[in-house]
């Protein structure tokens, strides 16, 4: 609530919006100490801003990090975060089922720039193994995945992969701040879409990246620095009120969501359900264990298929159909004609993402209004 805040001289209450693009010196021999880094203080506005500053600076508290650089997007921070450390002839091991958007920067993007990557299933530790090499020099996975919610064993992954000297970078959209905390379980970099739960009120895109001192120093600051893929300071002042209310919004998103899964496993038009706080979930132990809570989004496959899945949709009274997740608002979507859509039918049959799947993002509704709107778009769907 009060990490990182930094109070002008006026005393005000809540958190100060910085709008400056620059900063001016006292005089020609400060600029000349800023620059050369022998003098703390701000420079540029793609270098730092007091209200980006306070926002990074809260973000790591909570995670526990060293650091925090704030980006423009979640998938800056994607990219940043390989990208900055990265070099030709490096070799990359991700899980496979991930955000389709990281999916294609991983398959497709790093390839070209004369990185090797291989996609693996996530939760068998035995690929992993295999995949790894001497020139590993970097390790990414989601968990859960999106949208089917694998989850990878965070601990043994980092182990694997730190006997090679690789890093391990773990996407924690789906894992949730405050519930899921990979850098406890021996990942060294987190990366967040702030636009999620961070933000969580469907206003403002964001990212960041958190991690430690040496990666910070040597990679990703000179990288962000010069390419420059940084967050507003507006967007920092908005993700700082979504940091005071993370933790409510967290709880109670989760426990919705718990709730909803055990209805919708129970309901007879759904084939399955994917949400790791369900028993019936393959890594329901080990979900239990690096995770507080099941999280926010339950995947669940409807029996007939895209057709059935597109009749849901239309149907939800309540709920919206959207790509995005993380929001006070309870959002479905259908990630076969959307967010995996790009990816092509063979990919998603790789992934497992079949035409039924449909993708529940659980808001801060009342619990009892969206059961009765799944319930009504369940009975029009058809069973
Ligand atoms: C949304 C999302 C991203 C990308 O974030 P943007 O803010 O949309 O750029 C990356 N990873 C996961 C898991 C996401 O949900």
């Amino acid at each position: 609530m009060r990490g990182g805040i930094e109070r002008s001289q006026h005393g005000e209450t809540n958190e100060a919006l910085y709008l400056t693009s620059g900063f001016v010196y006292e005089s020609a021999a400060q600029g000349n100490a800023r620059t050369a880094d022998e003098e703390a203080g701000y420079v540029y506005g793609r270098f730092g801003n007091p209200t980006v500053t306070m926002f990074e600076d809260r973000l790591a508290l909570i995670e526990g990090a060293d650091a925090c650089q704030a980006t423009a997007t979640g998938m800056a921070a994607v990219f940043a975060s390989l990208m900055s450390q990265l070099r030709a002839g490096d070799h990359v091991v991700a899980s496979r089922v991930m955000f389709g958007a990281c999916y294609v920067v991983i398959d497709q993007l790093l390839p070209r720039y004369g990185i090797e990557t291989d996609l693996v299933d996530g939760t068998d530790l035995g690929a992993w193994e295999r995949a790894l090499r001497p020139e590993t020099r970097c390790i990414f996975l989601e968990s859960p995945g999106n949208p089917t919610m694998p989850v990878v064993d965070i601990a043994a992954v980092s182990a694997l992969a730190h006997g090679v000297g690789a890093r391990v970078v773990v996407d924690n959209v789906l894992g949730m701040p405050i519930v899921q905390r990979p850098l406890a379980l021996g990942a060294d970099v987190v990366i967040y879409s702030t636009t999620k739960h961070i933000d969580g009120q469907g206003r403002c895109l964001g990212g960041a990246i958190l991690g430690d001192e040496t990666f910070f120093a040597d990679d990703l600051v000179p990288f962000m620095r010069t390419t420059g893929p940084v967050m507003s300071p507006f967007n920092a002042w908005v993700m700082l009120k979504g940091l005071e209310t993370l933790e409510l919004r967290t709880a109670r998103m989760c426990e919705t969501a718990e709730r909803l899964a055990a209805f919708l496993e129970g309901h007879p038009a759904v084939a399955a359900v994917h949400y790791p706080g369900l028993a019936s979930h393959p890594q329901h132990a080990l979900a239990a264990r690096q995770m507080s809570r099941g999280g926010s989004v339950i995947a669940f496959e409807l029996a007939r298929g895209w057709d059935a899945a597109f009749r849901f949709l239309d149907a939800l009274e309540l709920i919206d159909i959207s790509n995005n997740l993380g929001d006070a608002k309870s959002l479905a979507t259908h990630p076969a004609s959307t967010t995996h859509q790009k990816i092509g039918a063979d990919a998603r049959a790789t992934l497992g993402i079949g035409d039924g799947l449909v993708r529940l993002s659980v808001g801060l509704e009342a619990e009892e209004d969206l059961r009765a709107d799944l319930e009504q778009a369940l009975a029009a769907a058809g069973g």
